[in-house]
């Protein structure tokens, strides 16, 4: 059976975009308070892929009207070294959002330098602190940008989470876990199920969902027959694969086989265009919500 309508797209470009300019509108208020929002991203070692995340982010910062900075660490930095990087900017009255890109190289333990940043700077929402006031329901931390993004795009497109049954599918702490949380929060209200690769019978889980979120890094792993038909799948998969036919030799696919699950699915995020775009979206937002607030502050 298939739903009336389906392989509808979730355009999350065209919903990032929008939360840019409302961005940039709340940038160009507070400069005109004096106060420019600064992000501060730290790069450590020459992984490529982390290189053109952080270019991107440099750029979007600049889009907006932000100061981006990025600091560039040597792949052999030690712990200590980036722990005084991190004390200077939880220090710096210039900076209200910090970044550090991970993976950090092997000397380096990401808990110790997460624990380090100064919660109030913590856009990436990855803080002990953050985390545990998502987890309670308190709006005055930040929460992780990815699954941020997912309820935006939810939103958007009022697609309704109160007595859907989502299921998750990946319970990391940057995307699963944080995701699975926003969604039973009082307000979103969802009814949710994670899944992880311990699970038995995914198919019978994930054929129970009005809403499917994919975050487990696993090229094609939801086939067509995984899918309630009319169901919600949000992909946030970003994974690369070989392609001779493409110019790079490769391109970029999510974790559902859209091809097929397209026609079984009400609703569907493309990978790329669909959660990818929001990631950047949302850490422009906190950052610029990190600012205001510390203007607050100052103002009290
Ligand atoms: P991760 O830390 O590797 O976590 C993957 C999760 O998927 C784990 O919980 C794992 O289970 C689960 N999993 C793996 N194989 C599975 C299987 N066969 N069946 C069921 N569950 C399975 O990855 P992540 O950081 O959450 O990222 C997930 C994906 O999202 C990646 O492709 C990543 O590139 C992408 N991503 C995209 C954005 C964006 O902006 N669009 C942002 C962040 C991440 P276990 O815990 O049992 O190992």
């Amino acid at each position: 059976m298939r739903a009336e309508t389906t392989g509808a797209l979730i355009d999350g470009k065209a919903v990032a975009a929008k939360i840019r300019e409302r961005v940039a509108e709340g940038v160009r208020a507070l400069k005109a308070k004096g106060i420019t929002p600064g992000l501060s991203v730290v790069l450590v070692g020459d992984d490529p892929a982390s290189a053109v995340y952080v270019r991107n982010k440099g750029k979007a910062c600049e889009e907006v009207g932000m100061r981006g900075e990025t600091i560039r660490m040597r792949a052999n930095t030690t712990q200590e070294e980036l722990l005084a990087v991190v004390d200077r900017l939880n220090g710096s009255k210039q900076v209200h959002g910090i970044l550090v890109q991970m993976p950090l190289p092997k000397q380096i333990d990401p808990e110790v330098i997460i624990g380090r940043l100064d919660p109030a700077k913590d856009v990436d929402g990855f803080h002990p602190v953050n985390v545990g006031k998502l987890l309670i329901g308190k709006t005055d931390g930040f929460a992780p940008c990815t699954p941020s993004g997912v309820m935006v795009l939810l939103r958007e497109y009022k697609i309704s989470t109160a007595g859907a049954n989502v299921v998750v599918v990946g319970r990391s702490n940057i995307v699963g876990k944080p995701m699975a949380a926003l969604l039973v929060q009082p307000g979103a209200d969802a009814t949710v199920t994670v899944c992880h690769s311990r699970t038995k019978d995914l198919a019978g889980h994930t054929r129970r969902a009005d809403i499917l979120i994919a975050a487990t890094g696993k090229a094609g792993l939801i086939s067509a027959d995984m899918v309630k038909p009319g169901a919600v799948v949000v992909d946030v998969g970003m994974n690369r694969i070989d392609d001779p036919s493409s110019p790079k030799g490769s391109r970029l696919v999510g974790d559902v086989d859209f091809d097929g699950v397209k026609d079984v699915a009400r609703l569907i995020t493309p990978v790329p265009g669909g959660v990818g775009p929001m990631t950047i979206a949302m850490l422009l937002e906190n950052t610029l919500l990190s600012a205001q607030r510390f203007a607050g502050r100052r103002a009290d």
